[in-house]
């Protein structure tokens, strides 16, 4: 009944304020509309005529008399004050003009919030709040309350609060409504970029039209009403071609460039303990200059090595030592990317034998396997890598008995296992 490519599918919808009193308003008339997957669509009208309450309630917030709602495959029109509340944590993120960010809590704990209601612990939360408030410009600011921040930073963190659960939806209302232009634009900006490069389907309402150029598609309302559609070859054409023209266009150095740079900040992260964090510049550019081979190892060795108080970053023998048995991993991957031409580059994902991820999975791992244990090992990175099974089902293979298939070790050695098998495939 529903198309699988509609990812947002509106049947006959109406909803109705104040039903039965002598105010009763009809805002929205026996509406159908539908967003594709991927699409940026714009719900367009002046104001009062029903865009804020045919958004909320597509996004669960208010209830229509007649109707379906059909979101990513689940009818929400029909759902209870549960159910919803579970399809704003994986289906859908809300952005709304007022930011709508908690006062009396920091900025992070508003960003990781929608994960916090979801019994994520803070170990896991905090390290994916600040890397989106980095990826949008506000690193540093984490422990600011909302009010200690302009109206575009607000804007922002509500934006990544959106996306913390990586839902694939992003329902927006007048995003950039209390924005001045420059702070329009970063935010215009940042939901361009997360409709072409990370295709979240977006659906936004504004009532300026100077905003069209960011939308595949514009939904014109009316008293309540679809009165129009149009499309916009231009940025449909340019979605389309978008993500291959940039691939196209990224060299080997660009491609390792980036990853040296994930790579760095995903190990400052794993590595640096909070006391630790403020270095992280400075560590993550020791370990870039020595994954470019600007520094040797041993003036690598001395700058990790040297106090703090002499401008090093103060680490034991053990955790250089820690460093460079990843740095080692990152340095191999690079030989084999070098061997591989532009064009393998196109077509290939690198990959590293599995073997060489048990090695590096083993290398500071005390306990020995039996040869079982590490067949039963190989099978688990393998699927894993391929993304044949998630990562509680990788730890369940880690932990489940040699006899019923599984490696038979201990909850921690899996934790450790997923921890550092994530670190090099994020350089994918
Ligand atoms: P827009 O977002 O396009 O400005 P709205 O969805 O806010 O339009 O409003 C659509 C219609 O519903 C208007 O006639 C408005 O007066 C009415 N309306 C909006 N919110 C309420 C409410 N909470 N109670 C009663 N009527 C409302």
């Amino acid at each position: 009944m529903i198309s699988d490519e509609n990812i947002i599918e509106v049947k006959n919808l109406s909803v109705v304020y104040d039903l039965g009193k002598a105010n009763e308003t009809l805002a929205i008339k026996d509406v159908s509309l539908h967003v594709k997957k991927h699409e940026f669509v714009i719900l367009f009208g002046p104001s009062g005529c029903g865009k804020s309450t045919l958004l909320y309630t597509i996004a669960g917030l208010l209830s229509p008399i007649a109707g379906e709602i059909w979101i990513n495959g689940k009818d929400i029109a029909k759902m209870n004050a549960n159910q919803i509340a579970h399809i704003h944590r994986i289906d859908l993120g809300i952005v709304f003009q007022q930011y709508n960010l908690v006062p009396t809590i920091s900025v992070l704990d508003n960003v990781v919030l929608p994960q916090t209601w979801r019994g994520v612990p803070k170990k896991i939360r905090y390290p994916i709040g600040r890397k989106l408030l980095k990826k949008f410009g506000l690193e540093g600011q984490e422990n600011k309350y909302p009010q200690e921040m302009s109206g575009g930073q607000q804007q922002r963190a509500s934006i990544a609060r959106a996306l913390v659960n990586d839902a694939p939806i992003i329902i927006a209302d007048e995003p950039t409504g209390n924005l001045d232009s420059k702070a329009t634009k970063v935010v215009l900006d940042i939901l361009d970029d997360l409709n072409l490069v990370e295709k979240k389907t977006i659906l936004m309402v504004t009532h300026d039209a100077s905003m069209f150029e960011h939308a595949d598609r514009i939904i014109f309302l009316k008293d309540g009403r679809v009165v129009k559609e149009e499309l916009n070859p231009e940025r449909i054409g340019r979605r389309e071609k978008g993500a291959d023209v940039v691939s196209h266009k990224e060299t080997q150095d660009e491609i390792l460039r980036k990853k040296y740079r994930a790579f760095a900040n995903s190990l400052s992260e794993y590595f640096l303990n909070l006391n630790e964090l403020r270095m992280k510049d400075e560590f993550e550019k020791i370990i870039i200059d020595r994954l470019e081979k600007k520094i040797s190892k041993p003036a690598f060795e001395e700058l990790f090595k040297k106090p703090m108080r002499d401008g090093g970053i103060g680490l034991s023998d053990e955790r250089v030592k820690e460093i460079e048995k990843r740095i080692s991993v990152i340095l191999y991957e690079t030989e084999l990317l070098r061997k591989k031409s532009d064009d393998e580059l196109e077509h290939s994902k690198l990959s590293l034998e599995i073997g060489e991820l048990r090695r590096y999975l083993l290398d500071d791992f005390d306990k020995k396997l039996s040869f079982g244990q590490i067949k039963a090992l190989d099978e688990a990175i393998s699927s894993y890598i391929h993304k044949a099974i998630d990562d509680e089902q990788f730890k369940r293979l880690i932990t489940l008995p040699e006899i019923q298939g599984g490696v038979g070790l201990s909850f921690a050695d899996a934790y450790t296992f997923l921890s550092k098998l994530k670190l090099v495939l994020d350089l994918r």
